[in-house]
């Protein structure tokens, strides 16, 4: 039996976003998208994203640094999204381990957004049901598309290859080696719902500040613009695990 899922790499994220607004055109694009946002581009382009990149500061001024969280459903091994579906739309499949959701048995309850510890679940004001990531399971099996396409939409649009999509439990794939060998960690692992999608850390790097420069625009009343030197290089700690 595979898992398949998401291996995201923090220290590679730049928080462009091409993955979420990639996400959302395969998904409205065609006639079959399970999307049916009436204007996902416009002016307040809100309505449903299956895929949603967080950004956090940390640190303390001026040794801070920024961290871009990507975050979709995570495929949850003993997903609580199922559990309390009373109509078993949400399910788990048994071969890949994705979690889908059956939109003809969806009464719309909510009861799974609710239950998920990940705010992942996005209603969809226009269908009347719910919805989320299906990690492009009509991508990943569809022959029609070249074998090096067969991957969801989010992960063939990232400019850094900071996601890897593959079979977690298989020891040959790309996302099984990484996890051991950057020590991949789940988030919100007290939730007990064994998510599936892992993140690698984010590292710390040391900056360097030109003392004089901050001396100097202190002097100036210029407190707030600080010249940072190039990186070092020196990696010290991860900064986003737990
Ligand atoms: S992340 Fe949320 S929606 Fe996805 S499987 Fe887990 S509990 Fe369900
Ligand atoms: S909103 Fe739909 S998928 Fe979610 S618990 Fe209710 S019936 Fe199940
Ligand atoms: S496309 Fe890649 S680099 Fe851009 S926000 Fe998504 S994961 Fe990060």
């Amino acid at each position: 039996m595979s898992q398949y899922a998401l291996v995201i790499d923090l220290d590679k994220c730049v928080g462009c976003h091409a993955c979420a607004v990639n996400c959302k055109a395969w998904n409205t694009g065609g006639q079959y998208g399970p999307l049916t946002d009436k204007a996902p581009y416009g002016a307040r382009p809100e309505g449903v994203w299956f895929n949603r990149v967080q950004t956090y500061e940390v640190g303390k001024f001026p040794n801070t640094e920024v961290v871009y969280l990507p975050k979709s459903c995570m495929h949850c091994k003993d997903a609580p999204c199922v559990k309390v579906c009373p109509t078993s739309a949400s399910y788990k499949r048994r071969e890949d381990g994705i979690v889908l959701i059956n939109y003809d048995d969806c009464i719309g309850c909510k009861y799974c957004s609710w239950a998920c510890p990940y705010g992942v679940r996005e209603f969809d004001t226009y269908d009347g049901v719910m919805k989320k990531c299906t990690l492009c399971v009509d991508r990943i099996y569809n022959d029609n598309l070249p074998a090096d396409e067969r991957k969801p939409a989010c992960v063939l649009a990232c400019p850094t290859k900071a996601r890897i999509f593959g079979d977690i439990d298989d020891p040959s794939t790309d996302a099984f080696k990484l996890i051991r060998e950057r020590m991949g960690y789940k988030l919100l692992p007290e939730a007990a719902t064994e998510p599936s999608n892992y993140y690698l850390p984010k590292r710390k790097y040391k900056i360097q500040l030109n003392m004089d420069d901050i001396l100097v625009r202190k002097h100036l009343k210029v407190e707030t613009e600080v010249k940072v030197l190039p990186f070092t290089g020196t990696i010290a700690e991860d900064i986003a695990s737990p």
